[in-house]
């Protein structure tokens, strides 16, 4: 079965890099009218014109900080104003902050969940208004992590808000089930995006090992393959949630770590 998002507005936070641009290309190559959502204006501005010109769809850079309560929701209105509807939210924006419990400066501790989680319900509660309002409903996928289900050192505040957002997941979706609103999480395990980049030196240091190491024991040594999660395999899963034909899929998480986390 082909699953086919067309005429569908989807708006995916954090989509001027990784995982969430691959997700606005495989929506858009779908058939979607995809909302660019991200820090910058240029840079999500300059994303939404590519996917324009490579898949004819209406494409929308927004600027938007996530852990605005007012650029979240003049966001969310402009798209409802000008694409007429929203029915897909990604909420996939986040940062990796590495340094052990003892040393994590309280700011750093902060922003980081401001950003995870905060930011989710804030997008989610705009999001949710808009589906309730049309009396379509829709679909929202939370970007969780192998980490919304496992620890790993140094990362106490991203295992702390991907376990919370596991939570949140599935209070939507007691929530969204009589507006006809589905929610599910998914859980990459490591995808080669500059989030990853940027931490293997930094774990290297902070754990005293080489960066091969870092690779091969810290990042896959749980996979049962030894591989990488890729963008095309998260993108295919956020696909799946967002165009399945039923509302058989809500409250759900989908690990996609190689076997990492087995359920
Ligand atoms: P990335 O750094 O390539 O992209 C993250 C994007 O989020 C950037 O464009 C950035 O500008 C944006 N962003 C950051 N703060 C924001 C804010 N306050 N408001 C709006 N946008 C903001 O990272 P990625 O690897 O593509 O990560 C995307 C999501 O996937 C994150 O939630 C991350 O935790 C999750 N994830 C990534 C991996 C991985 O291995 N890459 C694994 C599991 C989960």
């Amino acid at each position: 079965m082909e699953l086919r998002l067309e005429g569908k507005v989807a708006i995916v936070t954090g989509a001027a890099s990784g995982l969430g641009r691959a997700i606005a290309e495989k929506y858009a190559s779908s058939g979607a009218n995809v909302v660019i959502a991200d820090l910058n204006q240029d840079s999500a501005s300059e994303v939404a014109k590519e996917i324009t010109e490579k898949n004819g769809v209406t494409a929308l850079g927004v600027a938007m900080d996530v852990t605005s309560e007012e650029q979240v929701n003049a966001g969310v209105q402009k798209v409802a104003q000008d694409l007429g509807n929203v029915d897909v939210l990604v909420s996939n924006a986040g940062v990796q902050i590495i340094a052990p419990i003892v040393e994590f400066e309280y700011e750093a501790w902060k922003r980081l969940l401001d950003i995870h989680i905060n930011g989710t319900f804030l997008t989610t509660k705009a999001c949710m208004q808009q589906m309730i309002k049309s009396g379509l409903g829709g679909s929202i996928i939370v970007m969780g992590s192998i980490h919304s289900v496992e620890a790993s050192m140094n990362k106490s505040a991203y295992v702390t808000a991907k376990h919370g957002l596991l939570g949140f997941t599935r209070a939507i979706a007691k929530e969204g089930a009589k507006h006809n609103i589905r929610a599910n999480l998914i859980g990459p395990g490591f995808v080669r995006t500059p989030l990853v980049e940027k931490q293997i030196p930094e774990q290297a240091k902070t754990l005293g090992i080489s960066e091969e190491e870092v690779v091969k024991k810290v990042m896959l040594g749980n996979t049962v393959t030894g591989e990488f999660t890729t963008l095309d395999d998260i993108a295919t899963l956020a696909l799946m949630f967002a165009a399945f034909p039923t509302d058989v899929l809500t409250g759900q998480s989908m690990l996609a770590t190689h076997g990492w986390h087995m359920e």
